[in-house]
This record gives structure tokens, sequence and C-alpha cells, in this order.
């Protein structure tokens, strides 16, 4: 495993949450934590894949710093279910940042989902709980369904299935935050339709470019989808329908 010093580690994260306008969201005691969730993630990662970008430095940048640019659009206190969480992201980087949030990591894993669970304690997390279920499942529990202040998702499936997936777990007025790269452009576009029949609209669209220190840069776009209408009963659909036929 690549051996990581916890100085040059923190150092290292806050100069780029610096150098990505997000500095705001980190002190000394949330690096410290995020050098722990590198080390036990890297450790894990070697019987279990969790992630495929096992560089420190790279992770800094494509994991923490591409999650903390959609941090500050959950509103203050936010409810907020993580669909296919994964390995934690955003969750877990959001629970460090953001204590005020109360974060629920979905996933359809549940090895993934409890090593979610397990990292958030060792990190002395509070405000993470984790669920494995199928979404498309899960969104249709009376205790899930329309539940959630807000909707989070990130490297989980295109815009159209995942506005199907994800709704109708938010609250009427609430949002669906998503988390997407170069795309998302496209990706809004070929939602629209998914959009209207699941009752949100677009309201706000942020693309910023995560600068590394090598000079290389990365396109980070934060969707804003406001739910205005409840969602209709029937969605979502089993997920081999939804694949078939997205929205
Ligand atoms: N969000 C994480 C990230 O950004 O690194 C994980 C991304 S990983 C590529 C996709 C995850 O979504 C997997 O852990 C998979 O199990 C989960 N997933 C995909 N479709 C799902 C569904 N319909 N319901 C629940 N989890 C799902």
């Amino acid at each position: 495993m690549v051996e990581i010093q916890q100085s040059v580690f923190c150092e290292e994260l806050l100069a780029a949450a610096e150098k990505n306008g997000v500095s705001s969201l980190l002190n000394g005691e949330r690096a410290e934590k995020f050098f722990l969730l590198t080390k036990h993630m890297l450790t894990v990662n070697e019987s279990f894949n969790l992630t495929a970008i096992k560089e420190p430095r790279r992770i800094i940048f494509l994991h923490y710093i591409d999650c903390l640019l959609g941090a500050s659009f959950f509103p203050l206190g936010a409810s907020v279910i993580d669909v296919g969480c994964g390995a934690g992201f955003p969750s877990l980087p959001l629970a460090i940042c953001r204590p005020d949030l109360k974060i629920t990591g979905l996933d359809a894993t549940g090895k993934k989902a409890k090593y979610v669970k397990d990292t958030a304690s060792l990190l002395g997390l509070s405000n993470v709980d984790t669920v494995t279920a199928r979404a498309e499942d899960a969104a249709h529990l009376s205790s899930m369904r329309e539940a959630f202040d807000c909707a989070t998702a990130r490297a989980v499936a295109g815009l159209p299935v995942l506005c199907e997936i994800c709704l109708p777990f938010v609250k009427k007025n609430g949002l669906f935050i998503a988390m997407k790269g170069k795309n998302a452009g496209e990706e809004l576009e070929a939602a629209r339709s998914a959009l209207e029949k699941l009752g949100a609209k677009e309201e706000q669209t942020h693309a910023t470019h995560i600068h590394d220190f090598s000079g290389e840069t990365f396109l980070h776009t934060t969707l804003l989808l406001r739910k205005k209408e409840e969602t209709p009963a029937l969605y979502p659909r089993p997920y081999a329908k939804i694949l078939k036929k997205p929205l």
C-alpha cells in the first residue's frame, strides 16, 4: 500500500481546498479525519474493491475536492439520502465537512453499506446511517418515500435513470443535488422529459474546473433539481424497465 504521512497529507488537502475555493469547509481536525479515511479506505481496498484511485494526491482531487464542490448547496440541517453511496462518496466527505446534515447512505451492495457505516464510526461521525437496498425498491417504502430534504448521487447512472431512482425519496419542494462531470449539460438535456414526468425542474447548474497541483483540470458539475410536485406512485419502475425505456 502507498505510505502516507499525516502531516504531508493534511497540508496537501488544505492546499488543494484553498486552490479550489472550498477551504471554508475544512480545518485541521477535519483534515485529520480525511487522513484517517484515506488510510482506512486504502487498507480495506487491498481486499475489497472500493476505489480504482489509489494515489493519495489523486484521491484528494478526484474524490474529496470533487465531493466538497457540491457540499455547500445542501440547506442547513437537511436530511440527505446518498443513492449508490459505494465507498462513501459523497456521504463521508459531506458528513465530515457538514456536521449539520443527517446523511443516509444507500447502496445495493451490503458490504459497501457496512463499510460506510463502520468507517463513519471509526471517524467518530454520528451523522451517517446506511441502508442496504436497491433504490427503486426502497423508494416505494412508506418510511423512505418523500422522506428526505435532499437526495444526492455521484457516479451511479445517467441523469434520466438517476432522476427516476432519486427524486421519489425527496420531499415536495426539496432538492435532488446530482454530482456530475463534464457531460452534465448533455445529461440534463436527455433528462428533460424525466424531470417533467417526475415533477421536478432544473434550478441551477454550477460547473467548476478542479485544478490539481500539476496543472491538470477536471470538470465538476453540481446540478440542483427542485422537486415541485409529488412523484406519481408508478415511479420508480423496476430497474430493467428503467434501463430499457428511460423516461
Ligand atoms: N457514489 C460512489 C462514488 O461516487 O464513488 C459510488 C459509485 S459506484 C460506481 C456506484 C454504486 O452505486 C455501486 O456501489 C452500486 O452498488 C450502487 N448502485 C447502482 N445502482 C443502484 C441502485 N439502483 N440502487 C442502489 N445502489 C445502486
